[in-house]
């Protein structure tokens, strides 16, 4: 199942919806009305926490004779999280590519990491699949892409092992983990900053229900205005989804609609040579097989 959240055009409010095809959309919250539902379902969130219970109410509605679909070319689909509950969790170094070309613009040769490095970017970050990616020329011109896979928490859990991890997993998205790489360096080896700045963490365009898609074998691509500049598949992630699930949860709590963003391969900017960055007026485009693409305008043109 594809579940979106939308803004039909010339309305304020954000709506839940079940993608059915390239064009239509149905109303979660208007087709639970027409079955006098007593769930709270109105946001991606409510959908996610209201459980098995959510989710058989949405097969129902899925598989139900339709006449009055939201047709997409009147809508605009924004992150299907638009305002995560707390900061989106990030993994650094999860392809080996990438961890290498990182590796060649240090002096000193690393070993491979033991366990996963974590990070966050802030809620405010989150963005939608196309909209603009604000150009913060005052603060840095280093802006940097990275194609991730996006996983959603579903079931609570804490010190979840990795042979369970999957049962606690909604669903995936792509996210771009788009950075302003010398503000990610400057602030004592905490990533943290330059990578919240706001509108840089593109979300969508849907969340593709764990049941629906085999998440281990995707290709993943970004373009920067038309050009590949990264392009591998997630069978190459060194810590697997289990594994951070593990990883992340051992005496930490995770809770339903959390985001754990996987981690980029090889292509990014910084690591080119010379080093390449997004200009105001690029195109980002970031692509995973069997969720979509995302089209996200860079600055104001
Ligand atoms: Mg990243």
């Amino acid at each position: 199942m594809r579940l979106v959240t939308y803004q039909s055009l010339g309305s304020p409010d954000l709506r839940t919806g079940i993608q059915i095809n390239q064009y239509d959309v149905l109303d979660i919250a208007r087709e639970a009305a027409a079955r006098q539902s007593a769930l709270a379902i109105a946001t991606m969130l409510d959908i996610i926490r209201g459980g098995e219970a959510a989710m058989a109410l949405l097969r129902e509605i899925e598989s139900a004779p339709r006449t009055d679909a939201v047709v997409l070319n009147k809508a605009v689909l924004k992150a299907p999280i638009p305002r995560p509950a707390k900061n989106v969790f990030c993994v650094g170094w999860n392809y080996l590519e990438h961890f290498a070309e990182g590796g060649k613009t240090l002096e000193d040769k690393r070993e491979l990491p033991k366990h996963p490095v974590f990070f966050s970017k802030a809620p405010t970050a989150v963005n939608g699949p196309y909209d603009p990616i604000p150009f913060h020329s005052h603060a840095s011109t280093q802006l940097d892409w990275e194609v991730e896979l996006g996983v959603i928490i579903g079931k609570a859990g804490a010190n979840i092992r990795e042979e369970d991890a999957m049962a606690h997993v909604f669903g995936y998205t792509i996210i771009n983990d788009v950075t302003w790489r010398d503000i990610q360096r400057r602030h004592g080896g905490q990533w943290l900053k330059g990578k919240s700045l706001d509108g840089t963490c593109p979300m969508g365009p849907a969340i593709v229900t764990a049941d629906a898609l085999d998440h281990t074998n995707l290709n993943v691509e970004c373009r920067v205005s038309g050009v590949v500049k990264q392009k591998s598949n997630t069978r190459h992630l060194y810590f697997k989804v289990p594994r951070l699930i593990a990883e992340l949860s051992l005496g930490m709590t995770l809770e339903p609609g959390d985001i754990i963003s996987t981690g980029t391969p090889e292509g990014v900017g910084f690591a080119r040579t010379p080093p390449e960055w997004m200009r105001d007026g690029d195109l980002l485009e970031t692509e995973i097989e069997g969720i979509g693409v995302m089209r996200n305008p860079v600055g104001t043109a």
